[in-house]
């Protein structure tokens, strides 16, 4: 398939995604006699064990290991590659050789194809799982239930911010990011599949063209990493001052002034 490229097009592509319906191959494993497979406006209040088995983040629950082929999946069915920091440098590093300064393009590019697929699952799953319509899931609630499998996974930890979401800004705190502290301290923000990530994330949740920014990294000396999402103009004018050597508070100060 083509990647949509007006905002008339992304937008559709938001709205065919959020109606997603039920996916029963990603349910298999947690699902017990109790499901019924509808979809409420609200999550069903059930005595003892639960329609579908919600809490299974550890590591002998959500991963599962097939070790005569070789293959981990995760708990919905989702095959896993694990790998190493060198794996991480040397997958960095080989981009940077092929295209150099278009590295940072490439990854975010690759972070937004990953959020769309990811998003197009995760609308299907949650509504199975939780046995409720994905418009009227509790947005915090929604958001944690996204993000749980990426810490399992080992790609951090998060906060959002969206105090000024009403303003279309939106913040991330992330910490431990796989791919900043793999690199460690190089004086340079390298979190781009993350900053794609989040941009393809908010921008189907909230059916707008959003584009993220970090604008503070762990990789530049900060204790954790820092990004902005909104339009691309605002998203533009953050990369230009950090760019110029503002800091993550700078842009934080300037971008709620502007
Ligand atoms: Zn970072």
């Amino acid at each position: 398939m083509i990647a949509p490229t007006t905002t008339e097009e992304k937008t559709k592509q938001f709205v065919e995604i959020l109606s997603g319906t039920p996916d029963a191959k990603s349910l298999v494993r947690i699902r017990n006699e109790k499901a019924d497979d509808k979809i409420r406006d609200s999550i069903r209040m059930t005595p003892g064990v639960q329609p579908f088995k919600h809490n299974y983040y550890t590591s002998e629950q959500f991963y599962q290991r097939d070790r005569q082929r070789g293959i981990i999946t995760n708990v919905y069915g989702q095959r896993i590659l694990r790998v190493t920091e060198d794996f991480i440098t040397g997958v960095l590093g080989g981009l940077e050789d092929e295209v150099g300064d278009k590295a940072g393009m490439v990854m975010y590019e690759t972070g937004y194809a990953w959020g769309m697929e990811d998003m197009r699952n995760f609308v299907k799953r949650s509504q199975g799982e939780f046995e409720v319509d994905f418009t009227k899931m509790g947005m915090g609630m929604m958001l944690e239930t996204w993000w749980w499998p990426l810490t399992i996974e080992g790609w951090g930890t998060w906060q959002f911010d969206f105090r000024e979401a009403k303003r279309d800004m939106l913040f991330i705190e992330l910490y431990e990011s796989a791919v900043a502290k793999t690199l460690g301290d190089i004086g340079a923000v390298v979190c781009y599949f993350y900053a794609g990530l989040f941009s393809a994330v908010f921008s189907v949740l909230s059916r707008k063209d959003f584009g993220c920014v970090e604008i503070q990294c762990y990789a530049m000396g900060a204790d954790h990493c820092k990004f902005l999402i909104s339009h691309a103009e605002r998203v533009n004018a953050a990369a230009f001052w950090r760019s110029q050597g503002a800091t993550g508070k700078d842009i934080m100060k300037k971008v709620r002034n502007a």
